[in-house]
């Protein structure tokens, strides 16, 4: 019984894209028209943007919906939540390549992944 938790516990916390669980790639640098942006894109079309300390979450969230917009920035503004794209926020610990689930709050190393997906697609 304990084993079999254990074994639960290290799947939740494979690195996997929220839409269509296929492992995600560390979050690096991706150059935009911005600046810089930390993050990284999923094959079925999810980006996703990493924030190290859980406190820029609003600037991490505008630079992945304007990835998201292919650097559309306008079209990024007309977009709303739920119709437009769906988001799934997501525990991540850069160092081990883990996510961290539960919720823990925004204590410890861990920052933030935030996942954005258009949707119908
Ligand atoms: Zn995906």
């Amino acid at each position: 019984m304990w084993k079999r938790q254990r074994e639960d516990k290290s799947v939740l916390t494979e690195p996997r894209c929220p839409f269509c669980r296929a492992l995600f790639e560390r979050p690096h640098e991706i150059v935009t028209d911005l600046g810089f942006f930390t993050g990284g894109m999923c094959d079925c079309g999810a980006v996703y943007g990493f924030d190290p300390t859980g406190k820029n979450l609003g600037e991490v969230f505008m630079e992945t919906l304007v990835e998201l917009c292919g650097g559309d920035w306008q079209r990024a503004m007309s977009m709303t939540r739920g119709e437009s794209y769906e988001e799934r926020v997501l525990r991540y610990n850069p160092r081990t390549h883990r996510l961290v689930p539960g919720g823990t709050g925004y204590a410890g190393k861990t920052g933030i992944l935030l996942f954005l997906k258009l949707t119908g697609e």
